[in-house]
């Protein structure tokens, strides 16, 4: 979803580095003024991606999830468009019981319940911890206590499902559409809230962005980190709760109705499990490290993330599991063990390329990458109020094969969880051409800041690693 170009600098990130220093007031993030392609990117992308979500929905709810046989229906005349609408379960009151305990629960976890993880799990970051330096010079303190609302949460879902039956493990599942309503209601109001909360009584209003236009403040955001109090960040929690924290569950719900359809759960549902399972772990154990990721660090709070959190991702990141309940695959042993390691060998490149460069960034240098002293381009480059700054891009260990494998790595367990569900429709195939799209893109426009900032010592590192995802290739 990220089809938006970027400001100018981040410089200023490197102040809190120790192979950069100083800070300047400069342009930051994104736009600040909006060209007509962006403008028409946002009115396609607020228009159309409802839509996109609703349509894969009730794809599966009514055609056994063929993206294919809706449009058919209708064009034959089989169908009118009435009676796909008719047909959709609408707004229940237990759908939106079930929401309101959900979200509930989520935010008493993130300000109520203190980080006890970081006591007990070694090398677990966890606890109060700063972000990145912001545009108006504010370094935010986050409570990271992501990994802890993960284990409550899972813990009381196993505790209900096998102790105290309070509910059916297959709540998700049985509900899936009213609670697009209710994730839809939530999105929305949470975008327009954070648009008017902005104009009226921003968090800091020197870290707020007015381009001017409506449809795009509203899209890409205003604030850059709104709150509300001292410790609920807008952005935190609806990035990593309610969406991520639900992924999991959600995937055991479809698996529990698989079980529940069938007698079984198949191989291919405990796969999508696992592997996503495995990415979600990673993404709360490593949720300080988030902290200083591009999403944090240049994204304003708008619809693209709250809509976005709330709707898009638990909706369309899951729907290799909600396929295989229509369409229970059993893979063949070779099978099965081929995805496995596909998916286990595109974590393994993901986390370890970003580890290397966040150990190489850490250290300045003075580390071991692959056994050695990495190798690397000395750059620099000048703030806008004209200060010159050193920075380093190694080009050892995986930054060495390509320029960016760490999106690669990420790719690959993309494709991994796609291939549990076989070849007999495209809908769960969605997710990797999704992701393809947004790490190309994601790609071209950090090279095109890289290139920017670091000029003809950018050049030196293309020159040395020549390729971005793959080697050889692209
Ligand atoms: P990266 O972690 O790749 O960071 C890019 C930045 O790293 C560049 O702007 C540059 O910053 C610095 N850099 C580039 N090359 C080098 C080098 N050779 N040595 C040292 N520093 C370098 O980007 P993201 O924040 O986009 O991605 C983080 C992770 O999140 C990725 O693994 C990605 O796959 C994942 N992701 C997942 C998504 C999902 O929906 N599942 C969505 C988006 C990302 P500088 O200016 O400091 O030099």
């Amino acid at each position: 979803m990220a089809a938006f170009p970027e400001g100018k600098s981040e410089e200023r990130k490197h102040k809190s580095i120790p192979n950069g220093s100083g800070a300047s007031q400069g342009q930051w993030g994104r736009a600040w003024e909006v060209d007509w392609f962006s403008l028409a990117s946002v009115l396609f992308l607020l228009t159309f991606s409802p839509l996109i979500v609703y349509y894969f929905i009730m794809s599966c709810d009514q055609y056994h999830c063929s993206l294919t046989d809706p449009v058919i229906d209708v064009l034959m005349g089989n169908s009118h468009l009435s009676d796909i609408w008719n047909k959709t379960p609408s707004l229940s009151w237990k759908a939106a019981n079930i929401y309101i305990c959900w979200v509930t629960f989520q935010v008493m976890l993130y300000i109520l319940v203190p980080d006890f993880c970081h006591k007990f799990l070694p090398g677990y970051v966890g606890g109060v911890q700063e972000g990145a330096l912001t545009p108006a010079g504010t370094v935010n303190k986050y409570e990271i206590n992501g990994l802890q609302a993960w284990i409550i949460t899972h813990a009381l879902w196993f505790a209900n499902a096998y102790y105290f039956h309070w509910f059916s493990p297959t709540i998700i599942f049985d509900n899936w559409i009213p609670l697009l309503w209710c994730a839809n209601i939530l999105g929305y109001s949470v975008s327009t809230f954070a648009m008017i909360k902005s104009y009226l009584f921003p968090s800091n209003p020197k870290d707020c962005k007015f381009t001017g236009n409506l449809f795009y403040d509203y899209m890409m955001g205003i604030e850059f980190n709104p709150r509300i109090g001292k410790w609920f960040d807008f952005k935190l929690f609806f990035n990593g709760r309610p969406g991520i924290v639900a992924w999991t569950l959600i995937n055991l719900s479809y698996a529990a109705k698989q079980q529940e359809l069938y007698g079984q759960v198949t191989n291919s549902m405990i796969l999508v499990n696992v592997l996503q399972g495995i990415y979600v772990l990673d993404f709360f154990w490593n949720e300080a490290w988030y902290l200083k990721t591009i999403d944090i660090c240049h994204d304003h709070f708008g619809w693209y993330l709250g809509w976005g959190d709330c709707v898009w991702l638990p909706y369309l990141y899951t729907l290799q599991g909600l396929y295989l309940v229509y369409h229970p695959v059993q893979l063949s042993t070779a099978n099965a063990v081929g995805i496995l390691l596909l998916g286990l060998v595109g974590y393994y490149i993901f986390r370890m390329t970003n580890h290397q460069k966040d150990l190489f960034r850490r250290t300045d240098g003075n580390c071991k990458i692959w056994g050695k002293k990495p190798e690397y381009i000395e750059c620099s480059y000048t703030s806008v109020d004209g200060t010159k700054y050193y920075s380093k891009l190694m080009i050892s260990g995986f930054w060495g094969v390509a320029r960016h494998f760490n999106y690669t790595g990420d790719l690959m367990g993309s494709l991994a969880y796609c291939l549990t569900c076989g070849f007999g429709h495209i809908l769960p195939y969605f997710y990797i051409i999704y992701m393809t799209i947004l790490l190309t893109h994601r790609c071209i426009r950090d090279e095109h800041r890289c290139s920017s900032k670091y000029s003809k010592d950018w050049k030196r590192y293309t020159t040395a690693v020549p390729y971005r995802l793959i080697p050889g290739v692209f």
